[in-house]
């Protein structure tokens, strides 16, 4: 292994904020360079959904450690679409929720978890020879010397109106959930969502989706 944590292979990290597009971009992306895609997101979504399954507080950090460590996950890509299977019990639907998006940002904001993500992050990068990994501390501190690193972002109205496009609910209640999910990533005191050095910006304000996806495949 060199000193860059990917030993050579070709990484494209993609960051942002809550609900900026970065899947998609993502997904687009790694199926044109033919590599594959991790989704860092769903992993602390496990996470949480395994402390909230095991009746443990998320702010409790020793009792989240325990959790991290001694849980079951297994995440993969089935059809284009993250498949999340926690101690053997498939929680991809449950992942998404409402209850798991609450926690989720104390969860993740736990360092001992996130240093146990960080290495399965880097041991499916070696994995996998490579690949588009998205999240927010991808470009920052997981594999600062990647390939390409990508900072998607938009306004919080366009990311909530999108959202609501996509699964429903009250775009002044979901703009409200985005922007203080956002406060609390960009706060924390390990690894904030930040726009890592050398990262291009790219805002999906008021530009579709697919786009921007033309516009990073020509970037590519
Ligand atoms: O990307 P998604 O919105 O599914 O991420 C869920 C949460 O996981 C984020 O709000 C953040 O708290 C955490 N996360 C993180 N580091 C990453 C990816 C996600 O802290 N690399």
């Amino acid at each position: 292994m060199t000193s860059d944590g990917k030993n050579g292979m070709k990484v494209i990290a993609i960051d942002g904020p809550a609900g900026a597009g970065k899947s998609t971009v993502g997904r687009a992306v790694a199926s044109r360079l033919g590599v594959d895609y991790l989704d860092t997101g769903a992993m602390y979504r496990a996470v949480t959904y395994a402390v909230l399954r095991r009746g443990v507080d998320p702010h409790d950090v020793a009792a989240v450690e325990d959790v991290a460590m001694s849980m079951e996950l297994d995440i993969r890509d089935v059809d284009g679409a993250t498949q999340v299977v926690v101690d053997g019990e498939d929680a991809t639907a449950d992942i998404r929720g409402r209850e798991v998006t609450e926690s989720v940002s104390a969860v993740a904001a736990n360092s001992a978890v996130r240093a146990e993500m960080v290495e399965r992050q880097r041991g499916w990068v070696t994995a996998h020879g490579g690949g588009v990994v998205e999240g927010r501390d991808i470009g920052s501190v997981v594999f600062p010397d990647a390939d390409l690193k990508l900072y998607v972002t938009a306004s919080t109205r366009v990311r909530a109106e999108r959202r609501v496009a996509e699964i429903g609910g009250d775009v002044d209640e979901v703009e409200a959930s985005i922007i203080e999910r956002d406060r609390k990533d960009s706060s924390r005191a390990d690894s904030p969502l930040v726009e890592a050095s050398g990262a291009i910006l790219v805002d999906t304000s008021g530009v579709p989706i697919d786009a921007v996806v033309d516009r990073v495949l020509e970037m590519l």
